[in-house]
Formats: structure tokens, C-alpha cells, sequence
């Protein structure tokens, strides 16, 4: 018979894991109720903090009315599949997918916070822009990411939305400008992005000891500004126990050039996620939902890809990084069906933004606001 391990109230005392504190019976029966999917559920009652719960608080299908196989969506997210061809194999809605994503995404985060203190590699981190687009061709965007230079553990990911770059005929400016007139793009959020990614580099070393941190970029000024401006960074400084080192971008694309482990990255997600595919006719519509997917792939690229396929060694990025095997297995083979609690653990600060969907999709404001009105007004532009 289930028994819940804590309370899923994230105010409670018992809402703590594996402690002696749940030992004993901290929860009382609370009866039952019938649902149309699942049958006859438990339900529980706290007795601390009088919270009701039941069995399916703790599965990854809390509140679903229509189950679908969670396997289907990340092999369709890593695999080029957009969310219309999804939602067709799938036969649910456009929105269900988007919804399983979500739920995806907050596993990913949870089990990459919990598995990151283990690591136990001492590695240079390579960080470069990943350039994409959202909402169409006058949005593209930097996605700033972090990868271990030996282990190619993906580490880290922010967001910075930047301006359309590059030669535009007469009509396309008169649009650039409109769009740009719709949606205010900061000049410095590449700068500003790039520090929440040091940030939050910052918060992985730091349960490290002894450890140099030695940054490999190449030479864009707003990565010089962001770490010359970063205040975290000084004690690493002041120890001499940080250093960066810049790489041109000119630099051959092989496997040598010290940069290769955010090269190789960029190729895989240009061949691997829909809306990165070169001439992809696939936009991503929502920054979040984007996110959220990225955050699905770096759990896939981390914890289940092979580190090199050619060499069928069955050894994964996290298993270079040093995360002892059992202890990831233990968290694989509970994703697609425990829900993980997200407050039961410290996430980075950048992962924690991605779960609370604050970054602003360029358009989207305006077309809430007046959905009629403002479709027309985007429907015009375009
Ligand atoms: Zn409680």
C-alpha cells in the first residue's frame, strides 16, 4: 500500500525528505474518492498542518485528466518534433503537450539540482550565445550556455532577447522598427544575461572546495563587462583562484579548439530541436515554453545520451562529471512517473527563473491585452 513520505505542503515541517522527522505517523487516513481514470484514490490528511492530499499528489499525472506516455514527448522534444506533429501522434491538443512539456521541464530541473552537488570533476567552464529565434525573424535571441570543457556536462542556461542584425531591404527596416517600436529590447541583455549565467556558475562551484574556476569564452565585450561588473566574482578573484581566457570565434570548429564543447552543443540543438533546425519553419511562439524545453534537452543530453555514441561505452556526460551512477538511476527511473518536488531543493537561480516563467515572449504583451485588436495589429505587420 502507498505511504506518503512527506507532506507535499512546502510550508510544513514534514515537508522534508528522508529524515528521521517523517518516521513516524505524521499523516492520518482521510478516505477515498473515484476518479474516472485512476479508479479509487487514498487520500491523507496532515496532522501538523491539516493539509489534504492524496496518492496522485505525488505522480507526475497530479491533475490530468487524459494520461499520455511522457517517454512519447521527450523523444519527440529531442528529436525534431514540433508540438502540432506531437499532439497529432499523441492524438490530444496542442495545449496538453505543452502542459506534459511543463511538467517535463520542472522533473528536469529537479533532478539536475539534486544530482549537481555531486559532481566531482574539476574542469574549465566553456561558455558562448546560442543564436535562435522566438515569435519570427525580427526576434532573435542569445541562449548563453555553460558546458564542462572535459565532460560536456551541460551546466547552465540564461536567456537575453537581442536586435535583428544584419543587411535588411527597405521594407524589412520599416518593419524592424515597428516590431522594435512594439517590443523594447535592452541593448545590455546579453551583458545582463551572461551575468546571471556566472551567477549561477558561481553557486555550483561554491559547494566545491579548492576549486579553480578557469572560464573559456570567446571575445565578446559584453562577457568582459559582465565578469569585469560581477561582485560574486571577487573573492575567486582576490584568491586568484578564478581566470578567464578568451578564444576567437575564428578559430577552426575542431575538436582541439578549447571552444568545441559549446560548438558541439550548438550542433546538437540545430539538428536535434525543431525550432533550432536551420530554415526551420518552426518558431518557437513563447521564450518560457523555449526554455522549458531546452532545460528537457540538457536533462536528456546530461543524464541519458551516450558521452560519445561511436565508442558504445554506456557512459553518459553526468557519469564523466562524476555523479555516482546508482544515485542517478535512482532519479531516472522514478522521472516519467514521481513527481519531483521542486521546493524541496535549492535550484539555481537561472533554472528557477526558467520554472517561474519570467522571461517576456516579444508580442505577447500587446496581444493579450486585446486579443482581436492586437491579432490584427501583429497580423498586419507580419
Ligand atoms: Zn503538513
Amino acid at each position: 500500500m502507498f505511504k506518503p513520505e512527506f507532506c507535499p505542503n512546502p510550508e510544513c515541517q514534514y515537508h522534508v525528505l528522508n529524515t528521521k522527522i517523517c518516521q513516524h505517523r505524521w499523516y492520518s487516513m482521510d478516505g477515498f474518492y473515484i476518479s474516472r481514470v485512476y479508479g479509487k484514490v487514498q487520500r491523507f490528511k496532515c496532522k501538523y498542518c491539516k493539509h489534504r492530499f492524496s496518492e496522485q499528489t505525488f505522480s507526475l499525472n497530479y491533475y490530468v485528466k487524459k494520461p499520455v506516455n511522457y517517454k512519447t514527448i521527450l523523444e519527440g522534444v529531442i528529436s525534431t518534433s514540433s508540438i502540432s506533429d506531437l499532439s497529432r501522434k499523441i492524438k490530444v491538443s496542442p495545449h496538453t503537450i505543452i502542459n506534459r512539456e511543463k511538467r517535463l521541464a520542472a522533473q528536469a530541473v529537479a533532478i539536475h539540482s539534486r544530482l549537481i552537488p555531486f559532481i566531482s570533476i574539476n574542469e574549465p567552464i566553456v561558455c558562448d550565445g546560442f543564436q535562435s529565434v522566438v515569435t519570427n525573424f525580427y526576434f532573435p535571441n542569445n541562449i548563453n550556455i555553460a558546458v564542462g570543457q572535459r565532460s560536456q556536462f551541460f551546466y547552465c542556461l540564461t536567456y537575453a532577447q537581442i536586435k535583428r542584425a544584419g543587411r535588411l531591404n527597405f521594407e524589412q527596416q520599416k518593419k524592424k522598427i515597428r516590431y522594435e517600436k512594439l517590443h523594447y529590447i535592452n541593448p545590455n541583455e546579453i551583458e545582463n544575461s551572461f551575468s546571471e549565467l556566472i551567477e549561477s556558475i558561481i553557486q555550483i562551484f561554491s559547494k566545491k572546495k579548492n576549486s579553480k574556476l578557469i572560464l573559456f569564452t570567446d571575445k565578446k565585450l559584453e562577457y568582459i563587462q559582465a565578469l569585469k561588473k560581477s561582485c560574486t566574482l571577487d573573492n575567486y578573484k582576490k584568491t586568484h583562484q578564478f581566470s578567464h581566457v578568451q578564444i576567437s570565434s575564428k578559430e577552426p570548429r575542431t575538436i582541439n579548439n578549447p571552444l568545441f564543447p559549446v560548438n558541439y552543443m550548438d550542433r546538437q540543438f540545430r539538428k536535434d530541436l525543431s525550432e533550432h533546425v536551420v530554415k526551420s519553419i518552426c518558431f518557437g511562439r513563447n521564450v518560457n515554453n523555449q526554455l522549458e524545453r531546452m532545460v528537457i534537452y540538457r536533462f536528456y543530453h546530461n543524464f541519458i545520451k551516450d558521452y560519445r555514441t561511436r565508442n558504445n561505452s554506456n557512459t553518459c556526460h553526468s557519469d564523466i562529471a562524476g555523479i555516482p551512477t546508482k544515485l542517478k538511476m535512482y532519479y531516472l527511473n522514478r522521472f516519467f512517473s514521481k513527481k519531483f518536488f521542486t521546493t524541496q531543493i535549492q535550484q539555481l537561480y537561472t533554472d528557477q527563473k526558467i520554472l517561474n516563467r519570467a522571461y517576456i515572449t516579444p508580442m505577447q504583451k500587446e496581444y493579450h491585452k486585446g486579443k482581436d485588436k492586437n491579432t490584427d495589429s501583429i497580423a498586419k505587420i507580419a
